[in-house]
């Protein structure tokens, strides 16, 4: 969240005597493209819909003529799972942080409850599949921020027993135990208590997320789980030189420890051309804000939404560079070239960030598995792109879980 031609044939190029295998027709690739992607597990780790349900005029069942998902879209686009975003700006802290985070959950349980034979509650890698086998979407939540635990490791667990999954460290600015990417350093990265939080998550199987964390805070916290970290919707800063992207050496050693990194469609951390023309002006952005304004007051979900439209209106009168939505599968080749396709994953940033030409919304995920076949991606290495990445640190810190928890004997504390 933000408040944040492809592509030559399926060639293994062949100088020097290796058996080159011919380009397959494009319509032979499409069609397997769509076989594969609709037998896989696509799983979105970064969505924040949940806005838009508190403000009381959205629902997921029917399809919607505004935002990037609702049931219609993600069954037409092969969404088998998606974390819900638990989301409040980093200033409201204590009491209110913790009350906003509550109210979002429920939203989130509440629109799962009313639409049970088409979407229901996940909480394991297992109930992911399960929910795949029955034929209905996993819905799964992510808390965006460690400033709404109220720093209070109690409700950090209360958050795990309502089904939450995975907790970004920070958002934009820095919380009381934890330097954020976008803020000046105040812990020098993660705090003695930090750390602690850390080991809580890993005790709970609640995955660590150090998207908008700084470098420091990255680090620290690689140091200190014992589960593998993700990046639930970071992308490559060797191609968008901004601090919410990870350089080359952070994803090499999120990758030795397991960890994924999830790519962000957001165009501002997927293009450096746009990225230095919202620099260049930044007028820009303030015009844009204020208009977001006027059109939505304080409803988030709706500031959401508009400030995505608003900034392709600019882009449409040419003020802003046009984003094409191959520079997702530029972010994904790059890392995969890095660190191979074991550690990368999709985390869109929908309905929370500025989307794309091609990628408006969930419906065209299919093109992603077409692009990386014709790029010459193996079928099995797409799935793991498309989800199996992310179920697998979902398995392996329930793992950590079940360990770290299976020397207590409750009964004699
Ligand atoms: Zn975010």
């Amino acid at each position: 969240m933000l408040r944040e031609s492809i592509i030559a044939g399926a060639l293994l190029c062949a100088m020097g005597g290796v058996v080159v295998k011919p380009k397959a027709p494009v319509a032979e690739v499409a069609a397997r493209a769509r076989q594969l992607h609709f037998s896989a597990i696509v799983v979105d780790t970064h969505d924040d819909t949940t806005q838009r349900f508190l403000d009381g005029d959205f629902n997921l069942l029917p399809r919607s003529s505004s935002g990037s998902i609702d049931i219609p879209r993600m069954k037409e686009g092969g969404l088998g799972a998606i974390f819900f975003s638990i989301w409040i700006p980093s200033k409201i802290t204590g009491s209110d942080a913790v009350k906003h985070a509550i109210d979002q959950i429920d939203a989130v349980r509440e629109q799962v409850r009313r639409y049970p034979k088409e979407i229901t509650l996940a909480t394991t890698a297992e109930e992911v599949r399960q929910a795949r086998k029955g034929g209905r979407i996993a819905a799964l939540m992510g808390v965006e921020g460690g400033h709404m635990i109220g720093n209070d490791l109690g409700v950090l667990r209360s958050y795990a027993a309502l089904g939450v999954r995975y907790m970004t460290l920070t958002h934009s600015g820095n919380n009381e135990w934890a330097d954020a990417s976008t803020d000046k350093p105040a812990h020098n990265g993660l705090s003695d208590f930090g750390k602690e939080v850390v080991r809580e998550m890993n005790r709970r199987g609640v995955l660590v997320d150090i998207s908008h964390v700084s470098d420091k805070t990255f680090y620290d916290a690689l140091a200190t789980s014992e589960a593998p970290l993700i990046a639930s919707h970071s992308s490559c800063r060797a191609i968008c030189d901004h601090p919410r992207n990870m350089t080359d050496p952070m994803i090499e050693d999120l990758a030795a420890k397991g960890g994924v990194i999830q790519i962000n469609y957001h165009i501002g951390f997927l293009s450096q051309e746009f990225r230095n023309a919202e620099r260049a002006d930044p007028e820009i952005d303030k015009a844009i804000a204020a208009e977001v304004q006027k059109r939505c007051g304080d409803k988030e979900g709706c500031q959401l939404i508009e400030g995505d439209r608003i900034t392709r209106e600019y882009v449409e009168k040419g003020k802003l560079p046009r984003v094409q939505w191959t520079k997702i599968i530029e972010h994904i080749d790059h890392a995969v070239k890095l660190v191979g396709a074991d550690h990368v994953g999709l985390g869109s940033d929908f309905d929370g960030a500025n989307m794309p030409y091609g990628m408006e919304d969930a419906s065209k995920l299919p093109q992603i598995t077409e692009a990386l076949l014709r790029k010459g991606y193996s079928e099995g290495d797409v799935k793991k792109i498309l989800g199996e990445n992310t179920l697998r640190v979902m398995s392996e810190a329930e793992r950590v879980s079940r360990k770290l928890n299976s020397g207590i004997d409750f009964a004699s504390e």
